[in-house]
């Protein structure tokens, strides 16, 4: 007999939400999504346990009648497309008509629906892939989906789920996803009975990503540069971080052809070269790029979940999208701005409102403060000009030692003399590998010894960023760093390592952030240690381009007699390079 047998309808359903259902995240957009294609103005997304629990979307778009919410949850049903020549040019986020259906065959589903001109609402009830329930009940008009206990008649899958916090980020993208697409949406997010996110449909763009990109350092839409272009039938609309905010990795790139978020290599590959000379090496600008263009050219049924299209003219969309952004970067003055004390503001008070003005205040106040440490912290602070008489007192003792056998070039390389030639050494990856050192050398020890901040510096993280911090909560204690949950968007800083006094923890504190919410690579903690090491070295060491005062020259040169190895920066690169004399003798053909 045959060993070939049809599967049935509820294990094909299982296979099909195995491509499209990877975890509750998914679900979240899928019916989103649905509710987008519905016509909603409204969106309440609530989700508990991380959306093991309960994941429930409430819309009020065009809804379903009786016979349509029977039909909706049967595999291939879909009112989206009806042709095979509507699949050349799909409009819809929905077509393949199949996220119900495998939604439906992997959980407890309770939906309500009720159209526009209805008196009544229908609902139905299926308990993977079964159906248990169908008949009248009350509800608005619009669309609720209720999905519980995901995966829970397949353990192998929901073994797979990580903890809620980590599911809540991967909901929290989503829903990022759809509020950058859809800035006339008013879309709420709820997590455990608390609203996360209220935003409304009259915010802007710039709006919505203050919202949900809050930065510790800043306003995020304060460094966006705007550009529009329409050129050959395909509309390009940018909004582009300035170099000074850009990031340890990609995940602020955030592309939209025709309000479906997708991943395409050549749309990265322009961002990128459209920022060539632009940012250092290993850092990532900040993108948010919304592409218009007709939906006949290009096809969207190419990936499950629709992340990936295939466009019909690949070269022209790279070309248009790299050509836009390349020259609005260029004509675009880059130049970092000098960060003006809070102080210089109080001159124009009188254009303030009080409140505002008493804002101002505070602010140049905790400024000062900032500056004026008591001195004990200002003798930990390395390389930061000490008060003159001290300056020359310190180098004439300890010239004598070098007999002055050195001189700083471009201020950035020191040439120093050697019993057998000379080095030129870079100040910066040399000083880089001395706080590597230094740092590994203390934390191996103990944790490092912090200051704690005269006033406490507030700062708005997201919600996978707030987690991140948490999940290490154990290596930020032991760099230094305290930090006090204010809201669940909002954290403080009272605490900062001692030997990053020449840093601002904020700053620090965003790039930290980046590293460990990575979710992508899983670093193992010794080498996150390492890596959150070798940040921290290269942002407290001193930098190319800063002029070093004798003193500093002599630190640095007898740091270097004491590194473990002093010749390589901890990214590999050299810091020394040596000339013998013997070298140059032959060179001037002495010999
Ligand atoms: P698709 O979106 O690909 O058509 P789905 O399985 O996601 O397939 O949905 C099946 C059908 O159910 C849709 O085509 C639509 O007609 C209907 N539907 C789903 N969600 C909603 C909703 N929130 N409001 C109104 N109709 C909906
Ligand atoms: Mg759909």
């Amino acid at each position: 007999m045959g060993q070939i047998k049809v599967l049935d309808r509820n294990m094909i359903n299982m296979i099909a939400a195995g491509e499209v259902i990877e975890r509750p995240a998914s679900v979240v957009k899928e019916l989103v999504e649905n509710s987008i294609d519905a016509g909603a103005t409204k969106i309440t997304v609530t989700i508990e346990d991380g959306g093991r629990k309960l994941i429930s979307i409430t819309d009020n778009g065009c809804g379903m009648d009786a016979d349509d919410l029977a039909q909706a949850f049967e595999p291939h049903t879909t009112s989206k497309i009806k042709a095979s020549s509507d699949l050349l040019g799909i409009s819809t986020l929905g077509f393949r008509g199949e996220a119900l259906a495998s939604i439906a065959s992997i959980a407890q589903v309770r939906a309500l629906s009720r159209t526009k001109d209805s008196t009544g609402a229908n609902c139905v009830e299926i308990d993977c892939g079964t159906k248990t329930g169908l008949g009248p009940c009350s509800a608005d008009y619009g669309t609720t989906v209720q999905i519980r206990d995901i995966f829970y008649k397949l353990p192998a899958r929901r073994k797979f789920l990580k903890t809620a916090n980590t599911e809540m980020g991967h909901i929290t993208e989503q829903f990022t996803r759809i509020a950058l697409a859809n800035e006339n949406l008013d879309l709420t997010l709820i997590r455990n009975g608390k609203e996360l996110y209220r935003l409304s449909e009259k915010d802007d763009l710039r709006q919505r990503i203050t919202e949900l990109f809050p930065i510790p350092s800043g306003d995020i839409s304060e460094n966006l540069i705007e550009t529009q272009s329409s050129e050959k039938g395909l509309h390009v609309h940018a909004l582009m971080g300035k170099p000074l905010i850009s990031r340890t990795n990609n995940r602020f790139q955030y592309v939209f052809l025709n309000g479906r978020f997708i991943r395409d290599k050549f749309i990265s590959h322009a961002i990128k070269e459209a920022y060539r000379g632009l940012l250092e090496p290993g850092r990532f600008p900040v993108v948010f790029l919304f592409i218009r263009m007709s939906f006949e050219d290009y096809d969207v049924n190419v990936h499950p979940t629709k992340i990936e299209v295939r466009f019909y003219n690949s070269n022209l969309v790279h070309s248009q999208i790299l050509g836009a952004l390349r020259e609005k970067l260029l004509g675009t003055n880059l130049e970092m701005p000098g960060k003006l004390p809070e102080m210089q503001h109080t001159g124009n008070t009188s254009r303030h409102s009080p409140p505002v003005r008493d804002s101002r205040i505070a602010d140049a106040m905790a400024e000062f403060f900032r500056k004026h440490r008591p001195a004990q912290m200002q003798q930990q602070l390395r390389f930061r000009p000490s008060a003159p008489g001290e300056i020359h007192a310190v180098s004439r003792e300890k010239s004598a030692q070098y007999d002055r056998k050195y001189l700083q070039i471009h201020d950035s390389f020191i040439v120093a003399q050697t019993e057998d030639g000379f080095v030129i050494i870079d100040q910066h990856a040399l000083h880089e590998r001395i706080m590597y050192e230094d740092l590994c050398r203390r934390i191996r020890k103990n944790k490092l010894q912090s200051q704690r901040l005269l006033i406490p510096e507030s700062f708005e993280v997201t919600v996978s960023g707030a987690e991140a911090l948490k999940a290490n909560a154990e290596l930020t204690d032991k760099l230094g760093i305290e930090l006090v949950p204010f809201g669940p968007r909002t954290m403080a800083v009272q605490a900062f390592p001692t030997l990053l006094s020449g840093v601002q923890p904020l700053d620090f504190i965003q790039d930290l952030i980046d590293l460990l919410d990575r979710k992508d690579v899983g670093l193992d903690a010794e080498r996150l240690l390492d890596e959150v090491l070798n940040m921290a070295a290269c942002k407290a060491a001193i930098k190319a381009g800063q002029k070093l005062t004798d003193s500093e020259i002599e630190q640095l040169l007898s740091d270097r007699q004491n590194a473990e190895s002093a010749s390589r920066c901890p990214h590999g690169r050299p810091t020394t390079i040596k000339f013998s004399i013997g070298d140059l003798e032959k060179q001037f053909k002495r010999t």
